[in-house]
């Protein structure tokens, strides 16, 4: 982790960076950080839009689903965040299995696949009203429920769930498998100064780097396709950012589980300790997404567009290939300030950068076929949405853009 952190500016040239880029696809930690500090952002740009192109032709995927906010009580306190709620607040949401159900009914009829299941960090460790409501429900945690719900939620709609839990245990996660096609835990950032006094995880036991680290291990050590990622801009420095894009690298080297890397750009909430924090600028953010194409030319790379209501489409430039969960029936719970953008709008912006919009499911395709990553009990329900190139087939989607 930070230990590693230890690289010197040189004063190469961009050009030179670039073109040593060019004829051997690889890039070393002071290079990135040289590019990162660079004004030329065109030029790098310029080369990790072609690398897109070459390795995840003229697509952008996206995954029509509907959001879970089983619930929004959490054992943590994030300096940014304004999802987590406490018991007695008017916004907190503990839900019933008939409320997840009836929800997931309605997204199928609005032809989603994805069903997403979020929840504060282990709740039941702080709130005795959250062991009272999972007890009720006739569970002693919450991933226990969630893995029961998972099952009906497959059983009864079709919809295939991701489930994003914060850090859980090897056997929870083994239990989730079998009826999630694929995980969600966010690094955020290994910087282990953010959970110091008065930064952004002084109060988030949960986001200890080296925890996340191992949950984000033992999911590739099970098989599990995982979505993981870095928020830009809770305190974190450039090399810290240049550092967990190649630890992200070495782990999916290592263990080749890591189906997505979300960078999300930090946005200052009203009434959060980092209200008066800037999020990061558009062209120092465009800059990461680019240099993490280049160190990982070949990943599934997504920018959230309803964190960037109004330049999400200069990010196709830099080189993503997937906007992530969008949906037409719920809001994103996390960020309601937020809303996402319409498939429609998203579908006109990505074909206005001769792109073609395609859902995908909440595992992507490369992982599908790949041997032991989907549970035996999804394997039909996948197939039931998809086509040969592994995307969600037209036809399913054609009466609901
Ligand atoms: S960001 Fe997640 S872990 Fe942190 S307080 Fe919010 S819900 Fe809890």
């Amino acid at each position: 982790m930070n230990s590693e952190i230890s690289f010197s500016i040189k004063d190469d040239s961009i050009s030179e960076i670039l073109q040593r880029y060019q004829s051997n696809t690889t890039i070393t930690k002071n290079d990135a950080l040289v590019l990162l500090e660079s004004t030329d952002i065109l030029s790098i740009l310029k080369l990790s839009a072609s690398l897109k192109t070459r390795f995840k032709k003229d697509v952008i995927t996206y995954s029509r689903k509907i959001f879970i906010n089983i619930t929004n009580l959490c054992r943590d306190f994030c300096s940014y965040c304004t999802y987590r709620k406490n018991p007695f607040d008017s916004s907190s949401i503990m839900m019933k299995p008939a409320e997840v159900l009836n929800l997931s009914k309605i997204g199928k009829k609005f032809h989603c696949t994805e069903a997403l299941i979020v929840a504060g960090e282990r709740p039941e460790e702080r709130y005795t009203e959250a062991k009272i409501w999972l007890r009720q429900l006739g569970y002693t945690s919450l991933a226990e429920y969630v893995i029961d719900i998972s099952e009906k939620i497959v059983k009864y709609t079709g919809l295939l769930p991701h489930s994003n839990l914060g850090n859980i245990t090897k056997e929870e996660m083994k239990l989730l498998k079998m009826y999630n096609v694929s995980l969600g835990l966010m690094l955020e950032s290994s910087s282990e100064k953010l959970l110091e006094k008065g930064m952004s995880h002084e109060f988030a036991p949960s986001k200890n780097p080296s925890k996340r680290i191992e949950v984000i291990k033992n999911a590739g050590r099970m098989k599990i396709p995982l979505t993981t990622g870095l928020l830009i801009g809770i305190g974190e420095t450039k090399e810290e950012i240049i550092n967990d894009l190649f630890l992200l690298k070495s782990i999916n080297n290592e263990f080749g589980n890591i189906q997505e890397i979300i960078l999300q750009n930090f946005q200052p909430k009203r009434n959060t300790r980092m209200q008066g924090f800037p999020s990061p600028s558009n062209d120092y953010f465009l800059k990461i997404v680019s240099i993490a194409r280049l160190i990982m030319p070949n990943m599934n790379i997504q920018i959230p567009p309803n964190l960037s209501p109004r330049s999400f489409s200069s990010f196709i430039d830099a080189g993503i290939n997937d906007w992530g969960g969008i949906s037409p029936v719920t809001i994103d719970h996390v960020n309601p300030e937020f809303l996402w953008p319409k498939i429609e709008e998203l579908k006109y912006i990505t074909e206005s950068k001769c792109q073609r919009l395609r859902a995908r499911l909440p595992v992507y395709p490369e992982f599908i076929d790949k041997h032991d990553f989907i549970s035996s009990h999804l394997r039909n329900y996948v197939e039931n949405f998809i086509g040969l190139d592994r995307l969600v087939k037209e036809e399913y989607l054609v009466e609901f853009r």
